[in-house]
């Protein structure tokens, strides 16, 4: 966790974006890059005091707008949470800029054949089934933006299956999947541009418990990716539309 401050500037000025998993790892990191570049960042998650500090961080920037906290855990939301929140957003804003479906569970490395199943219904709730009904309960103030931008979070695992990585590994190719069908359904019908994002190895919790022997100063921080988050949530990224990124090449 890095206390340097994020570039500041304009790049997302007046935008509202919505981030999940924004307590932490490459959420937290989404969340102060977009503030400092003007965004009004609406922190979702499931642990109040990581966002508080978040928002406290946002807070200490100069000129970034004041965050808002939306305490969530996708594990449990109901259709009434997503409703509650989307009228929320609506009500406060008129519309939403951008959304970013970055929360995951990692689950155990773990052969299928002893892979548990109500872990397995967990991770596919929180890392698929929450992304889906999060975006249709948010599509409809997306639309009101004009110009608003859907990443979802994939990973090389989504893209390549790979042994053990279990309900996490077949949770990012659904996730694939909802960005393709998502992307399609709205290729000529909306101004929403809709992405699959692979971070790539980075320096997070999610990473040292996948990987508890590799030395994290190896890697890439989630500060270090941010140019490529903040380039796809802006205006620049326009004519990108369905597509699945790998954030490093963006670099
Ligand atoms: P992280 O540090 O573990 O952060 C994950 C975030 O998701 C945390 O803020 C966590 O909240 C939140 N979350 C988990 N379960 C939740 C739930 N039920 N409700 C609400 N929020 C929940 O992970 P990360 O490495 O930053 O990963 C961010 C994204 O990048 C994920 O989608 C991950 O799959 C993807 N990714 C990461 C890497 C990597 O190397 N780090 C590589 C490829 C893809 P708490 O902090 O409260 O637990």
């Amino acid at each position: 966790m890095s206390d340097v401050h994020p570039p500041s500037g304009n790049l997302l000025q007046d935008r509202i974006i919505l981030i999940t998993g924004a307590g932490d790892g490459i959420g937290r990191a989404a969340a102060l890059a977009s503030a400092a570049q003007g965004a009004r960042v609406i922190l979702l998650g499931r642990t109040q005091e990581k966002m508080e500090a978040v928002y406290d961080a946002i807070d200490a920037l100069p000129d970034a707008p004041e965050a808002v906290i939306h305490p969530l855990d996708l594990e449990s939301a109901t259709e009434d949470h997503y409703r509650e929140l989307a009228d929320a957003i609506g009500d406060q804003f008129g519309r939403l800029d951008g959304l970013l479906h970055n929360a995951s569970l990692l689950g155990n490395l773990t052969p299928l054949q002893y892979f548990p199943a109500d872990r397995w219904a967990s991770i596919m709730q929180v890392n698929v089934n929450a992304a889906f009904q999060l975006t249709r309960a948010l599509l409809p103030i997306l639309n009101l933006a004009g110009d608003a931008r859907i990443l979802f979070t994939s990973s090389s695992v989504g893209r390549k299956g790979r042994a053990y990585w279990g309900a996490y590994a077949v949770s990012k190719f659904a996730t694939e999947g909802l960005m393709q069908v998502l992307a399609d359904e709205l290729a000529d019908t909306s101004n929403i541009r809709v992405n699959s994002i692979n971070p790539g190895a980075t320096r997070t919790t999610m990473r040292a418990a996948a990987y508890p022997a590799e030395d994290p100063g190896s890697l890439p921080t989630p500060e270090d990716l941010m140019p490529a988050y903040l380039y796809l949530l802006g205006p620049e990224s326009r004519q990108l539309h369905g597509q699945a990124l790998n954030i490093r090449d963006l670099l």
